[in-house]
């Protein structure tokens, strides 16, 4: 990512994110009574006359979707609406199967649930606050499939599944100025509404991301329907090359909208912007407007759960965690949930935070997995701690123990017994590797004799003898001894 910075040196770079994040929680459809569990349904088979836009079907509000909406603007710090509308925004596209969206209008008389919020985050050990523009409700188009590149595919295939599925969009103002910042709002954003309780980001798809982003100088690039955090990451990294190298060369960046090609991973061309589309927006008359009463603002925001900010400052607080370590793990509701649940078992909170910080992300990038799909476990973790704490194993093993029991889901202590990888602290057995070490090691005894510190050389050698098992103090230990011995009969 330096490289992309170079690249941008001298250009300010603005960006902004219009993120679309279902509210997974939600049992049903927003205007009708489809389950909305759809994924790995067979196509278009969660669906009735609402959700397909037949006529004569009227939709129905899913009262609890506009709670949860209102708690997300809550939570990001937005003013929520006493009294908003749902409008229909005209478009044209086989994934809408009513040729218009219900959603959510700033103007023509409406107003989106929540406006007027900020997100703050953690970047790079600094803090950022990004605005946020916007919060809304509205239903989430059917899904195409292409075959292949979206570019090139002789057809387009749709499924219904997904239509009607509560969305909330959440607009930013241009407020990120590099890649990575647009990276780490989303981390905080996921981890905001996972603490909520609304939203589970693991599932594919919950979350989508469009991000437009200029460089001074140059015209507002739109990049449609990310799918991940890192894609995010790098279709921004690609277009900020992509941008400064025309500006370079003098040639003016165009106002276009661009799609992310994940396998390619380029962005390519899909349409000139030349004036902003118009939607036709006008009130929705087969619904009510909704009006959110003081009282219900107020419920909501006593019965909201703690927020991974709050959180943070508590990991500080109750496990003297640094602040850093607080901050990287609570960034993550899953990992944060895991912290505690160990920590609740092993009473250790600094080695929790340590083994989860470091190694076990390592091992879950290896093995391209989450927290949440990983065969380790809140008790193996506890466990493998309090191996280590007994003297049971070394660092260095406990490292391996890890690694097999992500892989294979065992229990740390069956892997230590099965490999054999106890550590040897029984003097009796030391004792006889140490005497065999010193008969085949003449010249580094003499060496040790003389200088002391030599004698590392006759513990590396015990080291290899055991496999790494045997307990190095007890084994430095039983090498001093017996080289005083040896001095002792010499004089
Ligand atoms: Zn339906
Ligand atoms: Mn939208």
């Amino acid at each position: 990512m330096r490289a992309v910075e170079a690249a941008a040196e001298g250009l300010k770079v603005r960006i902004g994110l219009e993120v679309h994040c279902q509210i997974t929680s939600l049992k049903t459809k927003l205007f009708c009574s489809c389950p909305s569990d759809y994924r790995g349904k067979p196509p278009n088979s969660h669906v009735c006359p609402v959700c397909l836009g037949l006529p004569g079907s009227l939709p129905v509000l899913n009262w609890k979707a506009v709670e949860y909406a209102v708690m997300a603007a809550l939570a990001l710090n937005c003013k929520v609406s006493r009294r908003t509308l749902f409008m229909r925004k005209n478009y044209f596209y086989p994934d809408l199967p009513k040729n218009f969206q219900i959603s959510q209008y700033d103007r023509a008389g409406g107003a989106p649930i929540g406006s007027d919020g900020y997100l703050e985050f953690m970047v790079e050990k600094k803090r950022k606050t990004v605005r946020i523009r916007r919060v809304h409700l509205e239903e989430d188009p059917g899904k195409l499939s292409y075959k292949g590149a979206i570019d090139t595919s002789p057809y387009t295939l749709v499924d219904y599944n997904r239509a009607g599925i509560a969305l909330l969009e959440i607009v930013t103002e241009p407020d990120m100025e590099n890649p990575r910042e647009a990276r780490a709002f989303l981390q905080k954003l996921r981890s905001t509404l996972e603490h909520l309780g609304i939203f589970n980001g693991g599932l594919e798809g919950a979350m989508r991301c469009d991000a437009n982003i200029s460089l001074e100088g140059g015209g507002r690039v739109e990049i449609k329907n990310i799918s991940s955090f890192k894609d995010v990451e790098k279709a921004l990294s690609f277009e900020v090359v992509r941008q400064r190298d025309l500006l370079k060369k003098g040639i003016a960046v165009r106002s276009e909208t661009r799609h992310w090609d994940e396998n390619r991973r380029i962005t390519v061309s899909l349409r000139v912007k030349e004036e902003e589309q118009d939607y036709r927006y006008f009130p929705e008359p087969d619904l009510t407007p909704i009006e959110i009463s003081e009282e219900t603002i107020r419920r909501l925001q006593s019965e909201m759960p703690e927020l991974p900010d709050a959180r943070r400052e508590r990991f500080i607080r109750q496990y003297g965690l640094p602040p850093y370590d607080a901050e990287v793990l609570t960034s993550d509701r899953a990992m944060a949930d895991f912290f505690e649940d160990c920590v609740k078992l092993c009473g250790k909170p600094k080695a929790a935070a340590n083994w989860l910080m470091g190694d076990v992300l390592q091992v879950l990038y290896s093995l391209n997995q989450d927290l949440a799909e990983s065969k380790l476990t809140p008790a193996y973790l506890a466990e493998l701690i309090g191996l280590m704490d007994k003297g049971e194993i070394s660092i260095k093993i406990a490292k391996k123990v890890l690694w097999e029991t992500m892989k294979t889901g065992k229990p740390p202590s069956l892997v230590v017994e099965e490999k054999g990888w106890k550590r040897i602290a029984d003097e009796n057995k030391l004792r006889s590797i140490v005497e065999k070490v010193f008969s085949e090691n003449v010249k580094a005894v003499e060496d040790a004799l003389r200088d002391p510190k030599a004698a590392h050389y006759l513990v590396g050698k015990v080291m290899e003898a055991t496999g790494g098992m045997a307990d190095p103090e007890t084994t430095y230990r039983l090498i001093s001894e017996r080289l005083k011995a040896l001095r002792g009969s010499a004089s």
